[in-house]
């Protein structure tokens, strides 16, 4: 699935939850961060369709990643399985929204074995252009509600003057 559906997945997420801004930063990485192996796409397109979806979406890296945010985090062990839970979101998202022949390595290196969904949709369907609708009308309520967007931790003022550009079209 797309970073930007991952992004705002982690986001809508977070807002379910007492966090603080970083708190809600960190929610973002971890439901997106898996897809830093698909960066092997600037070394070549053989290095990408080898990479992507092993080095990153598997149990060992969530855990690690998991584990870095919530060092960095207010409340440790409850933003510990949110981000794990969030990472394992990023892998149910790409489970149904890749495309066919994307599977999912969950236990590499210790398995080559990859969870595959026969049934998957292809990355451009109307199915993730519908997740990605949802999750961005989501942050417009938050928005609107709660007055922040996902810039609050790093460009709070921008964030600040989103906010007030959208309450004034409202
Ligand atoms: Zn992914």
């Amino acid at each position: 699935m797309h970073i930007q559906t991952h992004l705002l997945s982690g986001w809508c997420a977070a807002d379910c939850f007492d966090m603080t801004p970083r708190e809600r930063l960190f929610a973002m990485v971890a439901a997106s961060a898996a897809d830093l192996d698909g960066l092997g796409i600037v070394v070549s397109i053989e290095c990408y369709a080898e990479y992507h979806h092993v080095l990153a979406h598997n149990v060992f890296f969530g855990g690690l990643l998991a584990a870095v945010l919530a060092f960095f985090s207010t409340r440790r062990i409850k933003a510990f399985f949110l981000f794990l839970a969030l990472f394992h979101l990023h892998l149910v998202l790409d489970y149904f929204g890749s495309g066919l022949g994307w599977g999912i390595h969950y236990l590499w290196p210790f398995s080559r074995n990859e969870i595959l969904n026969p049934n998957a949709w292809e990355l451009v369907s109307w199915q993730n252009i519908s997740t990605t609708a949802v999750l961005l009308a989501w942050t417009l309520l938050i928005a609107a509600r709660k007055r922040r967007t996902p810039l609050e931790a790093i460009m709070p003022s921008l964030d600040q003057k989103l906010v007030m550009a959208f309450r004034t079209v409202r």
